[in-house]
């Protein structure tokens, strides 16, 4: 269980609203900076535990300053996000590479930042020396494909994942790159997205330390670093329950201390790439329902679209919807709330109960702080909405503007027509 509650009232929102117009987004500075405190508390008896949040998931380089603030690295896969790094001062082993299919630009961006280089393929050690010396230091992403299915209760086929490398291939991707000078190495996976079991994601680490001793057994190389990626859950629905950091911290240590330490390998980094679980339930889609309508069902239409956050659209998402001021009014009405793109899928929510909603009111819709404007897009020309930081004094500072049509149309130039 967890209380879908929003961190303003009713009163404070519409004060807000009156300087910054709905749609956007607001992200609880204070429950973000708690909540990065607690995870990286729990594993406060790791050698040198990292967590490098996944910039995809929150794009914005004051939330990247926030939690540098709080020693949170940036996990990044792309050109811009190395730039937004770059912008916010994060450089060196703060910064993982865990990229795919990704041309050299990117790599020789990163590696001029000093980032941390993950390999998804073993062809790409060859990739990387055309064009100049491997790096230093090196991590690996394997891949288990069937072999997860061993005795364990982790969600998803690998072997339908286009990430990583087989075990054979990791083996050999090591035993080339020891050849050819190599000197640091890490492994890394991320075979699980939106876990909410502990379980899975500690069963993922043992699999990591046993492949670990493997290395280190075929290879005589010790990893010093082991990256666990992303996956750590959000309970979007409000029956569902949090991770709990201090239990998956403790599952993870009891294979640390069963696994590595019999092999010597006791001073191993381990880091997680999380990004939904780090800002995901402390963002909050602020919207407004401007019409009804009643056909072969009950409608409320709000300025907000599938544009703003895809995740419903897309996946059939749940994400809860508080109907600010009657939060303890009977949910006695049944709604489709729906967004204004010319697609069916541009619905928030399908047949949810909720109060009685009049034009005017404002809906929150909840667990939008990662994946969430930054899955944004503009089919049907519409805007990516505006973000905005809510600090612990009740004070909100703008961290993205909304995009105007000028935006839109940056790239036309309408003066050949
Ligand atoms: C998307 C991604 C993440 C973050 O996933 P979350 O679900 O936000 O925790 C981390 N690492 C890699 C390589 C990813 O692709």
């Amino acid at each position: 269980m967890n209380k879908k509650t929003v961190p303003f009232t009713e009163k404070q929102i519409r004060e807000i609203i009156a300087k910054y117009p709905t749609p956007f987004h607001i992200y609880d500075e204070q429950a973000i900076i708690d909540n990065v405190r607690k995870l990286i508390k729990a594993f406060s008896w790791v050698p040198d535990f990292k967590e490098y949040f996944a910039v995809k998931a929150t794009p914005n380089p004051y939330i990247m300053k926030m939690l540098k603030a709080e020693g949170v690295g940036s996990d990044c896969s792309s050109m811009a996000e190395l730039i937004l790094c770059e912008k916010v001062g994060i450089t060196g082993h703060d910064i993982v590479f865990s990229s795919n299919d990704t041309p050299y630009e990117e790599y020789k961006k990163a590696l001029e930042l000093g980032a941390l280089i993950n390999l998804d393929d073993i062809s790409l050690i060859e990739y990387l020396e055309q064009y100049g010396p491997l790096p230093e230091w090196i991590c690996a992403r394997y891949n288990p494909g069937p072999l997860m299915k061993e005795g364990n209760d982790i969600i998803g086929t690998p072997e339908d994942s286009k990430y990583g490398m087989t075990r054979e291939q990791l083996i050999e991707a090591f035993r080339i790159l020891k050849g050819k000078g190599v000197k640091h190495f890490g492994l890394h996976t991320m075979v699980v997205s939106n876990e909410l079991n502990a379980n899975g994601l500690i069963n993922t680490a043992k699999m990591m330390f046993e492949l670990a001793v493997e290395v280190q057994q075929k290879l005589g190389i010790n990893i010093e670093f082991i990256d666990f990626g992303g996956g750590i859950g959000l309970p979007y629905r409000p029956e569902e329950s949090f991770v709990d950091y201090d239990v998956l911290s403790a599952g993870i240590k009891k294979y640390y201390d069963a696994i590595m330490e019999p092999a010597g390998l006791t001073k191993v980094r381990l880091s997680f790439e999380c990004g939904r679980a780090i800002t995901g339930p402390y963002g909050y889609l602020v919207t407004t329902a401007i019409h009804h309508k009643h056909i072969w069902k009950e409608y409320i239409g709000v300025d907000a679209s599938m544009a703003n956050l895809m995740r419903p659209g897309m996946y059939g998402a749940y994400h809860h919807i508080t109907v600010m001021g009657k939060e303890n009014a009977p949910k006695d009405h049944i709604y489709d709330v729906t967004g204004s793109l010319c697609e069916n899928c541009d619905k928030f929510a399908i047949d949810r109960p909720l109060p009685e909603i009049n034009d005017g009111d404002i809906l929150v819709i909840h667990d939008t702080g990662a994946h969430g404007h930054s899955m944004g897009f503009n089919y049907n020309g519409k805007l990516r909405s505006a973000e905005l930081l809510m600090h612990a004094d009740g004070t909100v500072t703008q961290i993205r503007r909304g995009e105007t049509v000028d935006d839109l149309f940056a790239t036309l130039d309408f003066s050949d027509l």
